[in-house]
């Protein structure tokens, strides 16, 4: 009897040591690859023809195209800031692109916000950012400081590709508005030399990276933010050679861009595959913003581009892979930002959010397994504090305002039939125009104005205070 008891408890710890082992492992790791100025329509998910994105198409494939998925501004820094806290950007008055000043300890993601790398390391995941950051130059915003345990990348808000053009040693060399476009590479704190077209050394550090933590058994999260195809337009011949097709020079140069970025979560996936940990890893792609006026991108039927209120500057390009744990290539037709990554990681591990700091975002996975019906958001907000342009999506329905509400009052549009955003409801649907309109007021009511002085304009800032 003492024998079978001994061999019970024996037995029973060493399930129960099992367990508790797997449950470690189980905690999935996320990879974001966030693309830069990409157009809704330039991935193959969403129907572009003259760049084949297989690798990109893969994620959607194997996981769920989000048809209708935004960011929470249409230009880069405020949209990251939103991704980065899963929080409205305007609750602590990240409302512009922050200015490229390293003696500014104002302009960047405010220190007393959490960002998604703080709070997963409370999971004791390791965490790395690869490419651009644009969350502030001065030292207390550095990725390091701010929850990441690996940053290779550039700390402005654009950079060169070629590496012979990367010259400056760091900002403080810059001299002129848009120089910091040529510093050298940064590993942690480190200026490295770099000898190739930067999309390949970015997704060459994302392999290794990946590779290190499945070498340490270890759980991450990895945000892989290509600058591309963000201006300038640059790509190398074996790029440039995919499309002989493609005869405007701007557009082949976008295309090929793009390719290589292809290229890179072509690389990514088949990392993951090869250490086993596609099935334990959730993959999310999206750009930043819509496609831009100046990098030949390619918004489809949406109304609008980089910096508008309307669908073509904060509807983006929007996939999401988990294998095993949501659906294989299934549309999702309901509305989601990408204020949810946050949220939807968190829900997966034990920790808390600060209590002060309630994230805006929500869980998508019960709504794409659907154990959960209705829908993710009520309400999606937008606002340009700088131009007072507002935005909100209900249902169907859009009501917007892209420049001054005063001389331009907002327009409702339905986009369940009308998604380029043409004819206006106004006078045709009173009450629900009334009722954005108000949810929109009471949304605003909460928000800060700007903390930090926009891109260049240092000069109003000082005035101010
Ligand atoms: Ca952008």
């Amino acid at each position: 009897m003492y024998k079978l008891t001994f061999l019970f408890l024996l037995v029973s710890s060493f399930i129960f040591a099992q367990t508790n082992s797997k449950s470690d492992q189980k905690k999935p790791n996320l990879i974001v690859i966030m693309t830069d100025d990409m157009g809704w329509a330039d991935v193959g998910f969403n129907g572009c023809k003259d760049i084949p994105t297989p690798n990109i198409d893969v994620i959607a494939n194997e996981g769920v195209r989000f048809e209708e998925g935004y960011v929470s501004f249409p230009v880069c820094g405020p949209s990251r800031a939103g991704f980065l806290t899963g929080r409205y950007q305007d609750r602590f008055g990240f409302t512009t692109n922050p200015s490229i000043n390293p003696k500014n300890s104002k302009s960047g993601l405010p220190v007393e916000e959490e960002t998604l790398a703080q709070v997963l390391r409370k999971a004791d995941y390791n965490n790395a950012i690869i490419g651009k950051w644009h969350m502030g130059t001065n030292a207390v915003f550095h990725p390091l400081e701010r929850g990441f345990d690996y940053f290779y990348g550039f700390l402005s808000g654009g950079h060169n590709y070629y590496p012979d053009q990367l010259t400056l040693n760091d900002l403080s060399e810059v001299k002129e508005k848009w120089q910091w476009y040529r510093t050298k590479i940064i590993e942690n704190r480190t200026k490295v030399e770099t000898d190739d077209y930067l999309t390949d050394e970015l997704s060459d550090a994302a392999v290794r990276y990946i590779n290190k933590q499945a070498e340490n058994n270890q759980h991450f999260m990895l945000y892989l933010a290509y600058n591309a195809p963000h201006t300038p337009l640059q790509a190398t011949e074996k790029y440039l050679s995919r499309f002989p097709n493609i005869k405007d020079k701007r557009r082949k140069t976008y295309a090929a861009m793009v390719s290589a970025v292809d290229d890179g979560v072509g690389r990514v996936l088949e990392a993951l595959r090869e250490k086993e940990l596609d099935e334990n890893t959730i993959v999310v792609f999206l750009s930043d913003n819509g496609g831009a006026h100046n990098n030949a991108s390619d918004n489809g039927p949406l109304r609008g581009l980089k910096g508008d209120l309307f669908e073509g500057g904060i509807r983006v390009p929007f996939a999401m892979r988990w294998k095993g744990m949501i659906p294989e290539g299934k549309s999702y037709e309901k509305p989601v930002s990408s204020l949810d990554i946050m949220a939807t990681i968190v829900a997966q591990t034990e920790v808390k959010i600060n209590a002060d700091r309630p994230l805006d975002g929500v869980n998508l996975i019960p709504f794409l397994t659907g154990e959960a019906d209705g829908t993710p958001h009520d309400y999606l907000f937008w606002r340009k504090w700088e131009q007072n342009a507002m935005a909100i999506r209900s249902g169907n329905h859009k009501l917007v305002s892209n420049r001054q509400q005063v001389k331009n009052p907002p327009e409702l549009y339905d986009l369940s039939n009308d998604m380029a955003e043409t004819k206006n409801l106004k006078s045709d649907e009173e009450k629900v125009y009334k009722r954005l309109l108000n949810e929109w007021k009471k949304w605003d009511s909460e928000m800060k104005d700007r903390v930090f002085p926009t891109l260049g304009q240092d000069k109003w800032w000082t005035k101010k205070n």
